[in-house]
């Protein structure tokens, strides 16, 4: 493999344990990690002897960049890419916005989820993500079980890291649950296609580009078995398990009325507590609760644009980071967002807080804590988030020198929080690939893919 050698950035923050930042550093990749991080041209750890300069098959000039760790997204729906800004459901919240748009969903095909995903890890890349997840829980009878190969295929043709989350609804609403009935799959098909996936494409390797983890998606639109079986057959086969949860006080008097139990309770008496799980959203844990996931090493997926969107509620970022419950950001789905940019989430996730908590709220710097080194723990990829020799080279960098950083050049970083990047990142490298340069990806031709994912899209919301 190709080395890559990113010279003379204007500074680089690590996350690493110390939160250092680093000024005037050359980075060396190679082999798709990061060899050597050194200073005028004198390496620091590991190797401290002198060297006059760094030889590469391929150098970036970084001056005037700051240069982030990757961004790791940790809960999405890619495929709701193609079905964003619809008019009839903006009003709507988590329910009744679901049921409306289960009908248009219904509607999609491999070539769907094939664009969606392209579209939507394309923004992630945009916006400094190097690794996503994806909760795939729609699999209309007609379209197959290709849907998750086809984000696949997406992911790796763009060059990016991806977890997918093998989703499923197996209670519709003839049986209590939320889903039309037209939507939901028989248990013993989604579990034969879990096991088909895990063998097929999950590579547990610290510089693997894809992993899979099981995701029934919520408590109600699974059956009790659906949950235990799954995490039986994720626990034989190494893999995690992901899943909705505590999103909405409606979802919480569901569960309450059905089950007797409250959401976190009902998933510990289903074996879904644990640090192998992780729960998107968490907006309404109790005090206990909160502990209850530290204990028990739970991670939670932070997702606040769409709980303002759906109007869920503010989940308690501050508590989690306080009990020390493993937490990262995640964009969720674009039709809860209406768009898949991770750097948008940091700001708004900073602002959020500091909305409700003021002085006490989480400081700029603990938010990308949470977008790169919390992200890594959730996902259990403890060797991604960071820039650190020896770790994947996954980073990203943004133009310091452009009319919105002036005068910010004083607390890189806070600035993601803090400013935002109203434009695309200038590169992204991923596995030591350069995959966006200039702002623009580089393994597909933008213009073109838009346009194709554009009649799909048209296609699918007039269905
Ligand atoms: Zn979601």
């Amino acid at each position: 493999m190709s080395s890559l050698l990113i010279q003379n950035a204007t500074a680089v923050v690590t996350m690493n344990e110390g939160r250092e930042t680093l000024y005037g550093v050359d980075i060396l990749c190679d082999d798709g990690v990061i060899q050597s991080i050194s200073q005028s041209g004198k390496p620091r750890s590991p190797h401290e002897s002198a060297v006059p300069s760094i030889s590469a098959d391929a150098v970036i000039d970084a001056d005037g960049m700051i240069v982030y760790p990757g961004l790791i997204n940790t809960h999405h729906h890619l495929y709701q890419s193609m079905t964003r800004n619809i008019s009839r459901v903006q009003h709507l919240e988590l329910f009744d916005w679901l049921k409306a748009l289960y009908q248009v969903w219904k509607g999609i095909d491999e070539e769907a989820v094939y664009y969606g995903a392209l579209v939507g890890l394309g923004e992630l890349l945009k916006s400094g993500c190097t690794t996503s997840c994806d909760h795939h829980y729609v699999f209309p009878k007609a379209a197959g079980y290709r849907l998750i190969d086809a984000e696949l295929e997406a992911a790796a043709e763009l060059g990016i890291r991806m977890v997918a989350c093998r989703g499923s609804m197996s209670k519709g609403e003839k049986h209590g649950g939320l889903p039309p009935d037209n939507l939901v799959e028989d248990i013993d098909d989604i579990l034969q296609d879990s096991e088909r996936l895990i063998n097929k494409y999950h590579d547990p390797s610290a510089t693997s580009m894809r992993r899979i983890a099981l995701a029934p998606c919520s408590p109600f639109s699974v059956s009790d078995d659906l949950m235990r079986e799954t995490a039986s057959i994720a626990r034989m086969s190494g893999v995690r398990l992901h899943t909705h949860l505590a999103e909405t006080r409606d979802e919480e008097l569901d569960c309450l009325e059905k089950t007797g139990m409250r959401p976190l309770a009902y998933m510990e008496s289903l074996g879904w507590l644990g640090p192998d799980v992780w729960f998107a959203h968490g907006v309404h844990f109790t005090g206990d609760e909160v502990n209850l996931l530290a204990v028990s090493s739970t991670g939670v997926a932070h997702c606040p644009t769409s709980n303002m969107k759906l109007s869920s509620g503010r989940a308690g970022l501050e508590a989690f980071l306080e009990a020390g419950v493993p937490v990262g950001l995640g964009v969720d789905g674009s039709a809860s967002n209406d768009c898949s940019n991770m750097i948008s989430e940091i700001r708004t996730c900073y602002l959020l807080h500091r909305l409700e908590l003021g002085p006490c709220a989480p400081r700029p710097e603990d938010i990308l804590h949470v977008a790169t080194v919390g992200g890594a723990s959730v996902i259990g990829w403890p060797e991604l988030g960071r820039i650190a020799v020896g770790h994947p080279a996954d980073m990203f960098a943004v133009d310091a020198s452009n009319f919105d950083w002036v005068g910010a050049e004083s607390g890189p970083m806070a600035a993601l929080a803090t400013l935002g990047c109203q434009r695309p990142v200038s590169f992204t490298i991923v596995a030591g690939k350069v995959v966006v340069s200039d702002g623009e990806l580089v393994n597909v031709d933008e213009p073109t893919l838009a346009e194709q994912a554009r009649k799909i899209s048209r296609r699918l919301c007039a269905s």
